[in-house]
């Protein structure tokens, strides 16, 4: 035995399931676990991370050695061993780990040096340097005498790069990613339920406690959330944030700043790929005390943890669509737990996932369940909007005139986009449909187009019906561009905004308009998702949501928990200011009894009877689900390669159900099928999936399909 020469085992990011073994760069010792390393892979060179140091289980003369060790012990085994179970967790190929553990600067060959920070100032051997010989160096000092200034001024100024970076390089000034921030600012006295938050979270500040903090809309969640980082920065801990969506970083960011006068470091896909290497670099240096970040960050390195946040962790962005399909609520909590750190999911709205790991214990529920200072929660209203035609609802614009004439604004959500969801024929009932998809096309009148939303087909709208000719096509239903149109003729005094993916060209775009809103002026904001979401706009008044009864009737078991989210997410955007708010809930169903449950108004009520069901009918979260799909342009060739892996995966403690179609069983030319694998534990039925991995890539009907595992599938 102990004779074999060890090798180290490396992940690359290639889809195959197992890591590959090296030996040492010749003449060297082996590269400890967490090295980044470059290795000969096939014909080409790929960087890899060493995982292992391992007794190799190929001949070792066939091996090949390591081509160069990158950086020694970039990644703690802790965080590698995350990224490791992540992957087998979630049925991807281990070298994913590389994908999810370094920014795409480090996942390439060579060596990429962070573009400098746009600030410069002195540092205190700057401030007391004699510099009576070097006179463009004095007037350097001269320039930063009153704190950073951008290096681009300087430049302007006229001073030379090259006398800058001479400085810099003497230690006489040094780089910032912005200038000096101003003193914190207090922030409110907390009220009793934020004060017995904070104290929970502080509490837990040496061991692993995951906290639930389910606290309505405005009720001072994000100001337990600062109060807690204050003093976790004040014990020289890090604290890493995750928001569900890029949109929310630059509103969070300026409260960080003001409130911990510290430096927040943002990290997400819209940033270039300097600016994450550099936000990725501070983590690991400890430099970044602050990090606020969507799911990809929940992998930063952190060297001195503190504390973890997921704020909205009820939302649907926090899974990954590809690759590793995780999700970064359950990463995070997996990871605080190895840390050894607390950890804060926040939501007014949470998902069952969490209320149920609260009532099995796991979890502690933390309730803020009053609006913050003096702002009270809307009134809540549902209007019949039986019978009502295709124009606007009159009891709502009646509503939408009583707000705007006592100077509120007025948020409208519906969650479609473009004129009319549907455009038919009034002579022969023909209808747009997508041709590749199971679904109408929507009618853009602007863009004069019918756009399938769910595969991009697109064509111009056409003159008369294809099918008899008559020039009489009807739009029925309305989108946020009809709405907007309707609401302008009956509102011609104020201004209509559309906030959806087709009006807002840019984040610039919607983060200019939402500043413009908040200067207060009565106004009219119709939108998609995009208004929903955490967005503080103190002078809504009235709040309204349109048209969700599809909802109400979907296949998809989860639809009732997604749509009380919304529900009450959109009803959240009313009343945050001095004013009393107002919302109106339009429905053709108002006696469904999810509506009239809802319209009670408290969304931990609905959702705990939702849960109810749930168990009720052993469906997530009581069970673990994973979904194995398949599509292809044959429509026999997924339900094929779907039995075929029914046969492989039976097995005494998984239920497996199906060849089911997906809820669009046709989409972009595919037909989809699914098999559902349903078990009571979540970890048994990963392993039994991880160890039929290989075994399902060898099905002979797996190379007819597109397939993949999800586990944990939050669509249908
Ligand atoms: P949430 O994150 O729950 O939506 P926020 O923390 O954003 O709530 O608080 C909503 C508003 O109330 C913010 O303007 C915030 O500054 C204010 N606020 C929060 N806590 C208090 C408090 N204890 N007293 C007064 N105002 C508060
Ligand atoms: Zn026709
Ligand atoms: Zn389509």
């Amino acid at each position: 035995m102990g004779s074999a020469p060890l090798a180290a085992r490396v992940v690359v990011p290639v889809p195959l399931p197992r890591p590959f073994d090296y030996l040492p760069p010749s003449g060297q010792t082996l590269p400890p676990v967490g090295s980044r390393v470059l290795v000969p892979f096939g014909k080409r060179e790929c960087v890899g991370l060493v995982v292992d140091h391992q007794a190799p289980t190929h001949a070792s003369d066939r091996l090949k050695p390591i081509s160069q060790v990158l950086d020694p012990a970039l990644v703690s085994p802790q965080l590698l061993e995350l990224a490791l179970w992540c992957c087998r967790y979630y049925g991807a190929a281990p070298g994913e780990a590389v994908n999810l553990l370094l920014p795409g600067a480090l996942r390439r060959i060579r060596g990429f040096r962070p573009p400098p920070l746009p600030f410069l100032a002195l540092t205190e051997a700057g401030r007391s340097a004699g510099l009576e010989r070097a006179p463009r160096q004095a007037e350097v000092r001269e320039s930063l005498i009153d704190g950073a200034r951008p290096r681009q001024e300087l430049i302007e100024q006229g001073i030379g790069s090259e006398v800058l970076r001479r400085m810099h390089q003497a230690g006489l000034l040094q780089e910032m990613d912005r200038a000096e921030l101003p003193a914190p600012e207090p922030g409110p006295t907390l009220n009793a339920q934020q004060r017995h938050a904070v104290a929970a979270v502080l509490a837990a500040r040496h061991r692993f406690e995951c906290l639930l903090l389910a606290g309505i809309t405005g009720s001072g969640k994000t100001e337990v959330y600062l109060r807690a980082a204050r003093r976790m920065l004040a014990r020289d801990r890090q604290v890493l944030i995750l928001i569900p969506e890029i949109g929310l970083t630059a509103q969070l960011v300026r409260r960080i700043e003001s409130r911990l006068g510290a430096p927040a470091r943002v990290y997400h896909s819209g940033l270039s790929e300097g600016e994450r290497l550099a936000c990725w670099r501070a983590a690991h240096d400890g430099s970044a005390r602050v990090i606020v970040g969507t799911r990809s960050a929940v992998f930063l390195p952190l060297v001195r943890p503190g504390l973890i946040v997921v704020d909205e962790e009820h939302d649907g962005s926090y899974k990954q669509a590809e690759g590793a399909r995780y999700h970064g609520r359950d990463v995070a909590v997996m990871r605080a737990r190895r840390l050894g750190i607390p950890i804060v999911l926040g939501s007014a709205t949470p998902s069952l996932e969490s209320l149920h790991n609260e009532y099995q214990g796991r979890y502690r529920l933390l309730e803020l369940s009053e609006r913050a200072g003096t702002a009270r929660l809307p009134r809540w209203r549902v209007t019949d909007a039986r019978g009502r035609g295709g124009g606007l609802d009159p009891e709502l614009v009646t509503a939408i005139r009583r707000h705007l004439d006592t100077g509120g604004q007025v948020l409208v959500y519906r969650n479609r986009r473009g004129y009319a969801p549907v455009l038919m024929c009034a002579e022969c009932g023909w209808s747009a449909d997508c041709h590749r998809c199971d679904a109408h096309m929507t009618w853009h009148q602007s863009a004069a187009s019918l756009q399938c939303h769910h595969c991009g087909h697109y064509q111009r709208t056409p003159p008369r019906c294809p099918e008899c000719g008559s020039p009489e096509l009807l739009a029925l239903g309305a989108g946020t561009e009809r709405l907007e149109d309707q609401f302008r003729q009956a509102f011609s005094d104020v201004p209509v905004h559309r906030v959806d993916r087709d009006s807002m060209s840019g984040r610039h775009d919607f983060d200019e308009l939402l500043a413009s809103v908040r200067e207060g002026q009565p106004c009219i904001l119709v939108g998609t998702q995009m208004l929903a979401k955490g967005h503080h706009l103190p002078g809504v008044t009235l709040a309204a949501v349109l048209d969700v009864d599809q909802a109400l009737f979907s296949a998809d078991f989860r639809a009732p928990e997604r749509l009380g989210q919304v529900v009450c997410q959109v009803a959240g955007r009313a009343g945050r200011g001095e004013r009393e708010g107002e919302f109106l809930l339009l429905t053709r169903h108002p006696e469904h009894p999810l509506v009239t449950d809802l319209a009670r108004g408290h969304y931990l009520g609905f959702a705990r009877r939702l849960l109810d069901e749930r168990c009720a009918a052993q469906l997530p979260p009581a069970t673990a689900l994973a979904l194995l799909r398949a599509e292809a342009h044959q429509v026999d060739a997924p339900r094929a390669f779907l039995k075929q892996a029914a046969g492989l995966l039976r097995s005494a403690h998984i239920e497996i159900i199906g060849p089911l179609p997906a809820i669009m069983t046709r989409r972009g030319g595919y037909w989809r099928f699914q098999l559902w694998l349903q078990a009571d534990d979540r970890a048994r039925l990963s392993a039994h999936l991880g160890r039929h991995y290989e075994g399902l890539h060898e099905l002979p009907a797996s190379r007819q399909v597109r397939w993949h595992l999800d586990m944990d599938a939050l669509e249908l």
